[in-house]
């Protein structure tokens, strides 16, 4: 798959999966939109000290009974039956990172909220993607979280391209700073936390009702 078709899905994605804020176990949380007309820097910030992207299995895109689409985090992930699987939904790998967004003209310069802390933003991927970044020169210090890379697109329509262009400006992490924007931004972990609760496959669940309680009564049209 080209990089273009790969960033297409990615932008469609994260379209319907940025509702703008929302609270994540009580915290800021900001999935990143990847904007279509301008460069964005990013920066993937180090989730913990052994690593910097944290990956689970998700049920992308499920057609819920209402027509609408929603994700879910496969609860096998917790060592818990998930009902995704059960009704023979399969799941793939996704990625997530926090990402700091730069300042567009300073590509050195994080963007701060009024309190002058960072923001911290939630960026998540698919395998492709995952693995041109680890092609990509991003990893030449066997990290992610060393160099400002540039999501830049050119072209319109059908010859829209896309490419991640690693900046050349160097940018270093205060881990201090870091700790203060994790209080109050939500991390992947923290979207894991909330999301693999009970109460969060209620939507599949009763939609899986809805449907058989449909399918049953087509049949009983049927049979009178
Ligand atoms: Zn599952």
């Amino acid at each position: 798959m080209d990089i273009e078709s790969i960033i297409t899905r990615a932008l469609e994605w994260q379209r319907k999966h940025t509702g703008g804020d929302y609270e994540l176990n009580g915290k800021t949380g900001k999935f990143i939109r990847l904007e279509k007309d301008k460069p964005i820097n990013f920066l993937p910030a180090i989730e913990d000290p052994t690593r910097d992207l944290c990956t689970f299995p998700m049920h992308n895109y499920v057609k819920l009974s209402d027509g609408s689409f929603k994700s879910f985090i496969c609860r096998k992930v917790i060592n818990e039956p998930c009902p995704l699987c059960k009704a023979g939904l399969k799941a793939s790998r996704r990625f997530f990172c926090n990402v700091i967004l730069m300042e567009e003209d300073d590509p050195a310069k994080p963007q701060v909220d009024k309190n002058g802390l960072e923001i911290l933003w939630i960026w998540s991927f698919g395998r492709t993607l995952k693995q041109s970044l680890d092609a990509s020169a991003a990893l030449d210090k066997g990290r992610y979280d060393q160099w400002v890379q540039t999501l830049s697109k050119t072209g319109e329509g059908l010859n829209t391209q896309y490419s991640l262009v690693r900046n050349n400006k160097d940018f270093h992490l205060d881990k201090k700073d870091l700790e203060a924007a994790k209080k109050v931004y939500a991390t992947p972990w923290d979207y894991l936390i909330e999301n693999v609760t009970p109460s969060a496959y209620a939507d599949f669940i009763e939609s899986q009702k809805e449907e058989a309680e449909s399918a049953e009564a087509d049949s009983a049209e049927e049979k009178a």
